[in-house]
């Protein structure tokens, strides 16, 4: 039993470096889009790399690193040990792992930005489209296997750039009456741009037809979500049309949905 656990000092130690390297993208790409030296978010004075892996305040200005930092570490490392044990029956340890990361950073950059970034879509496509050629050339061969999983990459950006397209009638109908109301438009899109990419991505990774399941529990989950904070907003009386008219971040039920599908079903 002691050894078992010793094993886990690996997927520990590489839960630990894929955490500060989805730390790292998120403090870094969003604000400067290059991948430069990490520096306080606060002071902007430069961490030293081991300063940085080990989550330390910052020396200039004594300010902590955001909690945000240290969830990410923790959760990595535990999702590292877990589907190091028990992996995923889809794609694997390394592939698995490796996508655990990228869906780290896409949703700490989507909610904490609502931003997506031209170097996490072309990283998540090219993961995307090794996932889902990996997953069906096993039964079809190599040429099949690319071609379902370029058909799922093109379902699911098609299909959410139809949804978006009229997602944006509403949200013009919104600002309209936002005017009327004598405020402000916030310029909120009622469905993002990030998330016709993160379909397109996920398409690619889980191939033709099994992006419907990813797309089906996506749309659940954010309605399930959806009509409970409409529910909270209600009851905080606001006003009903005001309620459905906050805009939802779709992303992370997506991701939240592929995660399930990935690593817990079967
Ligand atoms: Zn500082």
């Amino acid at each position: 039993m002691v050894w078992m656990n010793i094993s886990l000092i690996v997927p520990i130690l590489l839960g630990w470096l894929g955490g500060a390297f989805v730390n790292y993208i998120a403090d870094v790409l969003p604000r400067t889009r290059i991948l430069g030296r990490p520096d306080c978010l606060h002071c902007e004075s430069p961490f030293s790399w081991a300063d940085y892996l080990t989550l330390r305040a910052c020396r200039s200005c004594g300010k902590r690193r955001p909690i945000r930092a240290w969830l990410v570490q923790i959760l990595t490392v535990a999702s590292f040990a877990y589907f190091w044990l028990f992996p995923s029956k889809l794609v694997g340890i390394p592939l698995g792992l490796i996508i655990l990361v990228y869906f780290g950073v896409v949703t700490v950059i989507d909610l904490e930005h609502r931003l997506i970034l031209h170097p996490t879509s072309i990283a998540g496509a090219v993961i995307g489209l090794i996932s889902g050629t990996l997953i069906h050339s096993r039964e079809n061969g190599l040429l099949i296997g690319v071609g379902k999983s370029l058909l799922g990459g093109l379902f699911g950006y098609g299909v959410m750039f139809i949804f978006h397209y009229f997602a944006r009638y509403f949200t013009r109908r919104r600002a309209r009456k936002l005017q009327e109301a004598g405020k402000e438009d916030d310029g909120e899109d009622a469905l993002g741009d990030a998330d016709v990419i993160l379909l397109g991505v996920l398409g690619l990774m889980f191939g033709w037809p099994l992006i419907w399941d990813v797309l089906l529990l996506g749309i659940v989950l954010g309605g399930v979500f959806s009509i409970l904070i409409v529910i909270v907003q209600l009851l905080q009386r606001r006003s009903a049309s005001e309620a459905l008219m906050t805009p939802i971040p779709y992303g992370p039920y997506f991701i939240a949905s592929a995660f399930y599908f990935l690593f817990l079903f079967l």
